[in-house]
């Protein structure tokens, strides 16, 4: 039986790399991990070491400085790279879109995407191009910095997410009721820039990949969107990938849970809104659940002692990895993080 409560946890104490490694093949381990490896820089970290999100996408040193931050100073046990979804699009020839203050996330600036797929070339020399070079080498320095302890992800967008982007997310909806077969040509597109990309962060030192697919959530595609639109080619990458994949998907997963596991995903990352107790349920011998800490009304405006509730409450359900349910928002107190980090250690006696 996977651990229920503290009383269940084995008693020898690991390395958190281990620890979380042991998780994602549904081994015994002794508390569960703690970590946000979604985005977890905050605007705190980023002035304290005056390395802001576009200083980090222009240097690989700075970017393994920012993104082990979250271990050396908030205590979140994985680094992951990059802090945004937008460096597959960038490579298409999306703009990006950078944001007024040093601390905003780069995001796509508005683009009315394309009709067709026809015309939008995977470029040659892809792993070249962008900033894909600069995530690849952070990775390397990341696994050499803290890799023996820490384990260190990868990040890449899911299949629907970068086609959502390609044809843009109001077109792709209209798409998908009119002209279904062009939403599964322009998702068919990146497949294997994506296999690609994930298997040189794994070659490069990734302990794991997560694949983000952020537009691929029931809030906008519905549950049967879901499995009709995204989940094939979620399935179809995770099958290629040569190393541990988490996947994430955005909103109120509980209808796609079982979806999400058939994908063949080692961890399904939920969000605050799915229901943790049957996520945990239904994934038992299959799958580990990461998540699922409210990322705003918790994180950003709660006080500590809502965070300990909050995590003392995802702990009880069973969740195998304790983490924010989302991208941490910038403005994240890291106090707050903090006391989740310290609830989850408190239950082996770290502290
Ligand atoms: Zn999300």
């Amino acid at each position: 039986m996977r651990k229920k409560s503290e009383s269940s946890f084995a008693k020898t104490e690991l390395k958190e790399k281990d620890r979380f490694l042991r998780v994602l093949k549904l081994k015994k381990v002794d508390r569960p991990p703690v970590v946000g490896i979604i985005q977890s820089a905050t605007v705190e970290m980023m002035e304290s070491l005056d390395i802001y999100y576009r200083d980090a996408y222009r240097d690989p040193e700075k970017m393994a400085t920012l993104a082990s931050a979250s271990w050396t100073e908030l205590g979140l046990e994985a680094v992951g790279v990059p802090f945004c979804q937008t460096v597959e699009v960038e490579v298409f020839g999306l703009e990006i879109y950078w944001g007024r203050k040093k601390t905003d996330i780069p995001t796509v600036a508005s683009f009315k995407g394309c009709m067709t797929p026809e015309g939008i070339e995977v470029p040659e020399n892809f792993l070249e191009k962008g900033r894909i070079p600069v995530v690849l080498e952070a990775i390397e320095i990341l696994k050499e910095r803290v890799g023996d302890e820490i384990p260190v992800i990868g990040q890449i967008i899911g299949p629907f997410s970068l086609a959502a982007h390609l044809a843009n997310m109001e077109k792709i909806l209209k798409m998908s009721v009119k002209k279904p077969k062009l939403v599964e040509e322009f998702t068919m597109l990146g497949l294997d820039f994506l296999v690609e990309y994930a298997n040189a962060m794994l070659e490069r030192g990734a302990d794991a990949i997560l694949v983000a697919n952020m537009f691929a959530s029931v809030d906008l595609l519905g549950a049967s969107g879901y499995v009709r639109h995204a989940q094939p080619f979620d399935k179809k990458l995770i099958r290629r990938i040569k190393g541990p994949v988490i996947l994430h998907i955005c909103g109120d997963g509980t209808k796609i849970v079982r979806d999400m596991i058939d994908t063949g995903a080692d961890c399904i990352s939920i969000d605050s809104k799915t229901d943790a107790r049957y996520a945990v349920e239904v994934s038992r011998g299959k799958a580990a659940i990461m998540g699922n800490i409210d990322t705003i009304y918790t994180l950003v405006f709660g006080k500590p002692r809502d965070v300990i509730v909050e995590t003392k409450k995802a702990l009880e359900t069973g969740i195998d990895i304790i983490a924010p349910e989302c991208s941490l928002s910038p403005n994240t107190p890291n106090v707050n993080v903090k006391a989740m980090v310290q609830t989850v250690k408190n239950l082996s006696g770290e502290w």
